[in-house]
């Protein structure tokens, strides 16, 4: 490959105690605790707004988040008492009130957002990483922070900093989970409101159509107080997750399968005659990336034997759920209810660096299982409270014993 090597003046934003790149349900669990904590956090986001695949990427409906407490509890309470909680297995959500419902947290706690700002590299000292240099439409910035968190999902700061990390199985990354582009349809008929696995009726739309159905397991998922609900339809098989070519082509793929699936249901089907198409979401949804090796891998054995953790940061009872393209469907499997430690969440051999969400240190199979949005939630919450209690006590958050009250 051809390289061309610049010099480049790069104005330094600030430092700050911490900075949280992303602010998916990972990255608002820790910029928040951060704020709460009083530490000076920096979160920046590449979207227009928080919450990641719970908001950007139409996601629904908020798994493992029942029952949790802290910042998790308190959504699922705002939102019902808004009366935007309920619908589809009476645990989903509007994504509007959501971004709205975060984007207040994030300003009182006193968390400096910035949107439409995509994290770039990491600044580094040996294996400390210092700070992070980003770009938005002020052009290229650095800023420092004691503590930088990686919560973009796809371990994109730790895997710059040079972190080790595993992908698919044994780094082959056709093993990926597969990609979903999720989208919204309106006028669903009355008796659908309630939301309804629609395999029967896509397979045989797409059987009258001469077409082989991409996915065996489709849902509509009404979203609450509104006319419109969500399909979790569309899957693409054997795509490089971290390939921009291979991301633009799947999500090409993605809409095309999106217009299919429309086209057929509303054609063969006369109860979906009425289905109106209404957006593919803005991002891609992507299942399984980078998971970045830490102080501790979480394993299947311990998914399967409810392994409580001392520094336990998340309480896992969802079960493991792998999409894969064998059976063109989903491999699941219950768990013991397990707890996350925060170890999983430190890079191996690196200081200055937390990740938090699906890209922390695990197994596939145990990733299938931790990924879903209410313990990525609560790990990055956690997490957030044990960099201030390192920050203030000037100690590696390796050495701080913190315990959480995970369950109300
Ligand atoms: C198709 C699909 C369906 C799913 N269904 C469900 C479901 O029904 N229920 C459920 O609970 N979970 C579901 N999940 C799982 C869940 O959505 C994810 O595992 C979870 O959102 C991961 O949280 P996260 O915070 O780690 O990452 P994300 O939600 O992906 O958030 C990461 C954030 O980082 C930002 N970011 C990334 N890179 C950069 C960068 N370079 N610069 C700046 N910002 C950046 C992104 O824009 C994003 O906002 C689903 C996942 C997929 C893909």
């Amino acid at each position: 490959m051809e390289i061309i090597t610049e010099t480049l003046t790069t104005p330094v934003k600030g430092h700050y105690d911490v900075i949280v790149v992303g602010c998916g349900p990972a990255g608002c669990g820790m910029a928040i605790a951060c704020g709460r904590a009083g530490l000076k956090t920096l979160v920046i986001e590449k979207a227009n707004c928080p919450g990641g695949a719970w908001t950007t990427g139409f996601m629904n409906p908020f798994f493992d988040g029942v029952g949790k407490a802290g910042l998790v509890g308190e959504l699922i309470g705002e939102l019902q008492d808004r009366g935007q909680w309920g619908g589809f297995w009476n645990i989903s959500f509007h994504y509007e009130h959501m971004k709205h419902i975060l984007e207040q947290k994030l300003t009182q706690s006193g968390v400096e957002v910035l949107y439409n700002t995509h994290f770039s590299r990491t600044l580094t000292e040996g294996n400390r990483i210092t700070g992070i240099v980003a770009e938005n439409i002020e052009g290229r910035f650095a800023a420092y922070g004691k503590y930088i968190a990686d919560c973009t999902g796809d371990g994109n700061v730790a895997a710059d900093a040079g972190c080790a990390f595993e992908l698919g199985e044994e780094g082959d990354w056709k093993e990926c989970q597969a990609m979903t582009l999720m989208f919204l349809v309106g006028n669903i008929p009355e008796k659908y409101r309630d939301g309804l696995m629609i395999f029967e009726k896509l397979d045989a739309a797409y059987r009258a159509a001469g077409a082989e159905i991409p996915f065996k397991v489709p849902y509509l998922i009404p979203v609450p107080n509104s006319h419109f609900g969500v399909v979790q339809f569309t899957h693409m098989y054997e795509y490089n997750p971290l390939s921009a070519e291979e991301l633009t082509k799947a999500t090409m793929e993605g809409r095309q399968q999106m217009i299919d699936a429309f086209t057929y249901l509303t054609k063969y089907d006369g109860e979906f005659r009425d289905l109106e198409l209404i957006a593919s979401s803005g991002v891609l949804g992507v299942r399984e990336s980078r998971r970045i090796i830490g102080e501790y891998t979480v394993s299947l054995e311990d998914i399967l034997n409810g392994t409580q953790f001392e520094d336990a940061v998340a309480y896992v009872t969802f079960g493991a759920d792998l999409h894969t393209k064998s059976n063109k469907g989903q491999k699941c499997f219950g768990v013991k209810p397990y707890t996350i430690p925060m170890r999983s969440l430190i890079p191996k051999g690196y200081d200055g660096l937390v990740v938090a969400g699906r890209c922390i240190s695990g197994s596939r199979e145990a990733m299938a299982s931790y990924r879903v949005t209410g313990n990525c939630c609560q790990m990055g919450e956690n997490a957030g409270y044990i960099i201030a209690e390192a920050i203030r006590q000037g100690i590696d958050v390796r050495d701080v014993r913190m315990q959480f009250t995970l369950k109300k």
